[in-house]
């Protein structure tokens, strides 16, 4: 510490005592939840002065030669292999030799490095492999997830020690062992940290020998690929009565492997999580005896579980559901496209009723916009970046976003999609809905808790230097710290609130903005709101500090402010980096309109709730004096982002790059089959009812059409009906008492229908 500093010693010291009691006073398991990973764009966004050209200038995310052929050759191989129905209602799992498959191409090893004997893929390779599978399975999609996410491998490569990692990894690698992650039990969901599973450290018997470990005591349920694990990832709390680990009774959350064939573990028994099939259950384990060198990174490691989960998820949560969520979009924005085209309501495809287009185009767009966001978060990832406050929000937002689409695409497609049976496509996609939403942190939690509520602390400029200031144990060193950075806060707070008002006031006009064509109107209102809540959110943190936490109506909005303005300038990459394709215009100009009114919605929402009155009428008057004034995306850009999905383009083929599309008499294929006749037949049909006509062998006979064309249309009316169908069963079918349900229902799967 320096000698003397009359700011540091008159003003700052007052400040410094007061604020110890203001600002958000952390628990350990969130200061450990806040450090865990980094700051990528989230931390621009925080300054409230965005440089959109570092944003543009950030690489893409694109696959070597060797993932590229991982993708068009195992992959859909697999995909050509999986049949969702026969997997969730005959077999109630994945059949054998889609085990094998999996295994032996290494589908669990894609984050294993090669000299472990793994695939090493980059986490956008990781992310496509998922996109593609989710597009035919999300069975298999989840099984392929769960042992490249949080669970035994990442914690391994992360913690492991040397021992550990050469043992496990090609174990995992050749899925000698088959991986599960334990950390929710009954008593802990959302707040796993509370968790009672238990671990005392005692000696006890291993392999003949007598040597130091930790008796297991636990309860855990919802495990995915628990019931068929060799190796638990557990989660628990470490207690050591005897002190032979050190002085400590209670050590803490410890994770640790356990082999699930040792004595006093019962596991095998499944959920049915909203009836899909994949690997799901709960286990226990009763005085299981694990030597110490179980616990990931070995003695050292104890006690630090719970900072290891929340690094490891630091940069996993923004791989795995996002991709899955991102390829349910372009498959339901690509299916209702198609379907909303061939199917015919009152004399008209269905596609042509605005009511239609106006679910129609929020699908088109929101496909572009998440893969969008996939796409940026999967490039910094593979960057070295693991930024926390990012990947929740692409956790939380594309889940959401999802279920949103999907309602969409069920209500386009109305009974075709409520029948169940094999011919339904979207049945697992509406079911997985909330799985999504309800794993790797429930969105509720998410959305009102952890994206502003910990990003603010996370990606804030000076925050968490100010709060890791107000705890240090040497006070003068701690003032010191503090004096920087709260001096550094404020000139960043005038200048911030100066920013703001003055590109509210003149609406983004002078906001800065790269050239970027069509584009370039956009960056200005994205700066005037990303310096408004930049403003907004310091306000708040200091007039509420640690009630924030408690106010999480108002936290939410701020995380959806936040969330909208990274999706966005992800959106503004993705126009750039793809060369500013002209035709995907109205995608871009949709997700634009729709994400800044609901930032302006939201801030008006902040400022009619905000419980101090006085700031709430300051950073109005400031930042949104006129209230909101945007209306969202019109009408007519609604119905061009529709369009995109009805007519084959190029367009359309950017927002369903590799979903698998399926072959033969499938559902997608049977569907685009359709599609495609329909297109073709167009001009004969607009020729019949010109003649007034629908009745194509009147018309052939009539001369309006001669045999080729009747036969075309023909073959479209077939293909549609073959769309249209739904399946049915007889009632002992569906009897709860039938002996064999797969023998049933394959009966049923292979009894022609109405339309064949
Ligand atoms: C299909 C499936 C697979 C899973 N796989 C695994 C796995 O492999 N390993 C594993 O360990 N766990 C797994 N889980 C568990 C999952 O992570 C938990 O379900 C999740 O953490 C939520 O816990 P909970 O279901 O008990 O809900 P609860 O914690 O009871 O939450 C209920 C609701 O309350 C909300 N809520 C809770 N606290 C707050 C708060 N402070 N503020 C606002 N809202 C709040 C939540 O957002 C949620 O909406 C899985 C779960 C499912 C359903």
């Amino acid at each position: 510490m320096s000698d003397f500093s009359f700011r540091r010693d008159w003003i700052t010291k007052p400040i410094f005592r007061w604020a110890q009691h203001v600002l958000p006073s952390l628990s350990d398991t969130e200061r450990e939840a806040i450090e865990a990973g980094d700051i990528w764009w989230d931390a621009d966004l925080f300054t409230g002065n965005p440089d959109w050209a570092k944003l543009l200038a950030f690489p893409t995310a694109t696959l070597s030669a060797e993932e590229q052929a991982f993708l068009d050759g195992p992959v859909d191989e697999l995909c050509r292999m999986l049949d969702d129905w026969r997997i969730n209602w005959e077999l109630g799992d994945l059949p054998p030799e889609v085990w094998d498959f999996l295994k032996a191409h290494k589908f669990f090893a894609m984050i294993i490095p090669k000299k472990y004997g793994g695939l090493e893929f980059s986490a956008y390779a990781h992310s496509e492999v998922i996109r593609k599978l989710s597009t035919r399975s999300v069975c298999a999609a989840v099984t392929a997830m769960v042992p490249n996410s949080l669970g035994p491998g990442e914690l391994l490569l992360q913690f492991g020690t040397k021992a550990q990692q050469d043992y496990w990894l090609p174990r995992l690698a050749e899925a000698k062992e088959i991986p599960c992650f334990g950390l929710t039990s009954p008593e802990a969901g959302s707040d796993a940290a509370s968790m009672v599973d238990s671990g005392v450290v005692c000696r006890g018997t291993w392999q003949g020998r007598e040597v130091l470990g930790i008796k297991l005591n636990w309860h855990k349920r919802y495990i995915t690929l628990g019931p068929i694990a060799t190796v638990l990832g557990l989660a628990f709390k470490l207690y050591d009565p005897d002190h032979l680990l050190g002085a400590d009774d209670e050590i803490g959350i410890t994770v640790a492997l356990v082999p699930t064939h040792l004595p006093g573990i019962e596991i095998g028994r499944r959920h049915l999580p909203a009836l899909l099939a994949f690997q799901n259950g709960p286990n226990w384990g009763r005085d299981v005896f694990i030597p110490m060198d179980h616990v990931i990174g070995g003695v050292e490691q104890v006690g630090k579980g719970w900072k290891m989960l929340m690094s490891a998820l630091a940069a996993g949560r923004g791989i795995s559901l996002p991709s899955l969520s991102a390829a349910g979009v372009a498959f339901t924005a690509h299916a209702s496209g198609a379907y909303a085209r061939v199917r015919e309501q009152f004399h008209v495809p269905i596609g042509r009723f605005e009511a239609i287009q106006e679910r129609l185009g929020r699908l088109a767009a929101t496909a572009y916009l998440l893969d969008a966001a996939r796409r940026h978060t999967c490039a910094g990832i593979d960057h070295g970046h693991k930024p926390a406050v990012v990947t929740a929000i692409m956790k939380a937002q594309a889940t959401e976003r999802l279920r949103v689409c999907v309602n969409d695409a069920m209500d386009i497609h109305g009974g075709k999609a409520v029948q169940e049976g094999p011919r339904n496509y979207m049945g697992s996609l509406y079911r997985a809905v909330p799985v999504g939403i309800t794993v790797e942190g429930a969105n509720i939690v998410t959305r009102s808790l952890i994206q502003f509520g910990q990003g603010a602390i996370r990606s804030h400029p000076y925050l968490l230097k100010e709060m890791q200031a107000l705890e240090e144990p040497d006070r003068a060193r701690g003032l010191d710290e503090f004096d920087k950075a709260f001096w550094g806060h404020v000139g960043h707070s005038i200048a911030n609130a100066m920013r703001a008002w003055g590109r509210a006031w003149t609406g983004g006009l002078f906001a800065p903005a790269p050239d970027a064509g069509d584009a370039t109107r956009f960056y200005k209102p994205l700066g005037r709101y990303a310096a408004a809540f930049a403003l907004a959110a310091d306000l708040a943190l200091l007039t509420l500090g640690g009630a924030l936490k408690r106010q999480e109506m108002v936290s939410a909005r701020f995380g959806d402010i936040l969330s909208e303005l990274y999706l966005l300038s992800a959106v503004l990459k993705r126009w750039q980096d793809e060369g500013r394709q002209q035709a995907d215009l109205p995608l871009l100009e949709w997700c634009m309109e729709d994400g800044l009114a609901t930032i302006e919605r939201r801030l008006d929402e902040i400022f009619a709730n905000f419980p101090n009155r006085p700031t709430a009428w300051l950073l109005r008057f400031l930042l949104l004096p006129l209230g909101p004034r945007r209306r969202g995306p019109p009408d007519r850009l609604t119905q061009a982002c529709a369009a995109i999905l009805l007519e084959p383009s190029a367009t359309r083929d950017r927002l369903t790059v590799d979903i698998f599309h399926g072959s033969g008499d499938e559902d997608l294929a049977r569907l685009e089959r359709a599609f495609d006749l329909v297109i073709k037949t167009e001009p004969l049909r607009h020729r019949l009812h010109q003649a007034q006509t629908r009745d194509v062998a009147k018309a052939r006979q009539q001369g309006i059409i001669n045999d080729a064309e009747a036969a075309a249309l023909e073959a479209a009316a077939q293909a549609v009906a073959a769309v249209v169908a739904v399946d049915d069963f007889a009632p002992e079918e569906l009897s709860p008492r039938r002996a064999s349900q797969g023998e049933v229902l394959s009966k049923a799967m292979s009894r022609p229908t109405a339309a064949e």
